[in-house]
Parts: structure tokens; sequence; C-alpha cells
């Protein structure tokens, strides 16, 4: 059994096929990174006409590379938020009509459900009870999950995603979108010499980065200064924040894993911290497949069968939903 999985909550084109056991078949992405990189960030109207142009090649490609038709499915599954609405709109009614064609159900999935199951496309299943920092271009909490798909929401961000600092940063120094990978390769090359604020870090689960942020443009603005050096410093702010919160989390929660998802666990810098960390406290961590940590569809398919393995009809209802939280009606 298997289903066809669409993702456009942003500047990702994507289609997965997924079996129920959680192979993934085929993930196919079309990146608009080139074209929005020209702007310094994502242009919303230029997005959903490029998810309009790519939609039904991507699906055909995702199809092919798993050798099946539409006989061979048995469900579709599509991000309805959060997101962009013009780009969630593509994809919402590339399924709806593609569900209404082929006599398909379609399952409303919620991205960042997605990210978080992200994880278990991994070698092997994450085990209960968990603790998940979810790191991406829009959001960046920690969740406690006492279970598969039951969330409990420890804390977020006051303002800016980690992400969105990278993005800010690298746009301000010329560097391009995104900025994530840019200064990260920088950062490797360069030592933490410059002392920058660790927002929050002696207290509770929320974060803040904007502060962090205004620290580093200071920096900038100040003249004179070595950019390996800044982005090192500027790394190992944000990882040093975000290992205080994952373990204060593991210390309360004392879970079996610690699950890292969303673009920013691609970083090797807090993968790294994370591989040094985290396992000498015996919980198992789990990295979001380094494929899987940006945006892709094989989350979403690997997000639907759960759903449709517990049979529940309670998640969100198939529409654009831009502002979705994660802990709203069924996650
Ligand atoms: P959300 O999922 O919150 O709606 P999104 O889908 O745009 O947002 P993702 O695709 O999960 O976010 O992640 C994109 C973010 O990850 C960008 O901010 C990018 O800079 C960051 N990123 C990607 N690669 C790296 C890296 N190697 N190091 C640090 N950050 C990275
Ligand atoms: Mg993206
Ligand atoms: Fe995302």
């Amino acid at each position: 059994e298997r289903l066809l999985a669409i993702e456009t909550s942003c500047d990702e084109t994507a289609a997965a096929v997924v079996r129920r056991d959680g192979t993934v078949e085929s993930s196919i992405i079309h990146s608009q990174i080139d074209m929005h990189a020209e702007w310094g960030g994502v242009v919303p109207e230029l997005a959903s006409r490029e998810h309009a142009l790519w939609i039904v090649g991507v699906i055909d490609h995702a199809l092919s590379t798993a050798g099946v038709t539409a006989a061979d499915l048995s469900a579709l599954a599509v991000t309805v938020g959060p997101g962009l609405p013009g780009s969630l709109a593509v994809g919402v009614s590339a399924a709806t009509s593609l569900g209404l064609g082929w006599n398909l159900p379609v399952v409303a999935v919620n991205h960042l459900e997605g990210h978080l199951f992200s994880a278990e496309l991994g070698e092997k299943p994450v085990e209960y009870p968990a603790v998940i920092l979810l790191v991406s271009g829009g959001h960046c909490m920690l969740v406690h999950a006492p279970e598969r798909g039951e969330y409990r929401l420890l804390g977020q961000t006051r303002d800016d995603s980690v992400g969105e600092a990278y993005d800010k940063i690298a746009r301000e120094l010329g560097l391009g979108y995104p900025g994530g990978p840019v200064l990260d390769r920088l950062a490797a090359k360069g030592d933490d010499r410059y002392a920058f604020p660790r927002p929050l870090a002696a207290q509770g689960y929320d974060f803040s980065f904007s502060g962090l942020k205004t620290a580093v443009r200071r920096r900038v603005e100040a003249g004179a200064f070595d950019l390996e050096d800044l982005a090192a410093s500027f790394a190992a702010a944000c990882c040093d924040v975000l290992l205080i919160k994952l373990l204060r989390a593991i210390e309360e929660c004392g879970p079996k894993s610690a699950v890292v998802v969303g673009g920013v666990a691609a970083s090797p810098i807090l993968r790294n911290r994370l591989q040094a960390e985290i396992p000498p406290l015996g919980v198992e961590l789990m990295l979001a497949p380094l494929k899987y940590a940006t945006d892709n569809a094989a989350m979403i398919g690997a997000a639907a069968w759960w759903h449709l393995e517990r049979g529940d009809a309670a998640g969100p209802a198939l529409g654009i939903h831009p502002r979705l939280a994660l802990l709203s009606a069924g996650g």
C-alpha cells in the first residue's frame, strides 16, 4: 500500500510516493531557491506561479520514479498549512482534483507535523517518549511527545526563528539566500571570538533570536571584522541556546529520544554538537536524515500514514490554513 504526498507550502514544489511501512519509493523536489535568491528571500507571488508551473511535472516524476500509476495508490496527502496562501493553494488544488479524478481519499497534513515525522524516515523508528526540537525557516519550538503523534508545546520563539536569523544576517552581508548553508560553511572555518549574547538561555523553553541578529548587525556596522569568525560566533551562539534548552527539556522530561528536525537540522555544526552532547546522556539522538531536513513531501506522506493508520478524522480540514499551529485540532 502506498500514497502520493504533495508539498507546496513555501518555495519547494515536492511530491513523494511513500509506502505504509514508511519506505520512500520516490521523493522529488523542485527548489525555487535560484529564482528567489535574486531577491534575497522568497517572493510569494513568484512562488505560487512557479508551483503552478511545476506541480504536474513533479507529480509525474514522483510516480514514474517509483514505477507506479494512480491505480497503485490508496490515498493522497497534501500540506494544508502553515505556509504561504498562494503556494498552499496550488498543492491543495492539485491534491483535491486528483482525489476526485482518481477516487482516492485526501489526507490534509500539517507541515509542522510533517517536519516532526521526518525523523521517522531514518534507519529506525523514533522511540517515545521523545523531546523534539523543530528548527526551520519559520519556526523554532521545543515539543514534548509522550507518544507518537501526541504533542505538548514546551516553548517557542518569541520573534525570529533560527533559520530566519541565519537568512536575515546572510542577506545583510550580501551572501544570498538561503543563509543557513552559506553562513555555516564560513563558520566552519572561523573561531567563536565575538562575544554574542545567548538570549533567554538562563530560563525556560522560549527562544528569541532577534536580539542576537541585532548584535551581529551592530558588529558588522562597527566595521573591520573577520567574516568567518563572525559566522562562527553567530553559529556558536545559536547552537549554545538550542543545546541549553534541549538539555533542559531532556532533564525535565526524561525522554528515550531527542529528535531534531527542520532545515537548520541540516547544519553540520549543529549536528556535530548534538552528536557530541546527547548520546552520552543515554538518550537516543534522532536527526532528520539530511535530505529530509529541509522541505520535502516524503515527511508529509509519513505523517499522513500515521493519521490513516489511527483512522482519526480529527486532522485539519482539507483547505488552506496559512497560520495553522502544530497544536490546533488533530495536530
Ligand atoms: P517552516 O517549516 O517553519 O514553515 P521552511 O519550510 O521555510 O519553514 P525549512 O525548509 O524547514 O523551513 O528550512 C529552511 C531554513 O533552514 C532556512 O532558514 C535555511 O537558512 C535553513 N538551513 C538550511 N540549511 C542549513 C544549514 N546547513 N545550516 C543552517 N541552516 C540551514
Ligand atoms: Mg524552503
Ligand atoms: Fe518547512
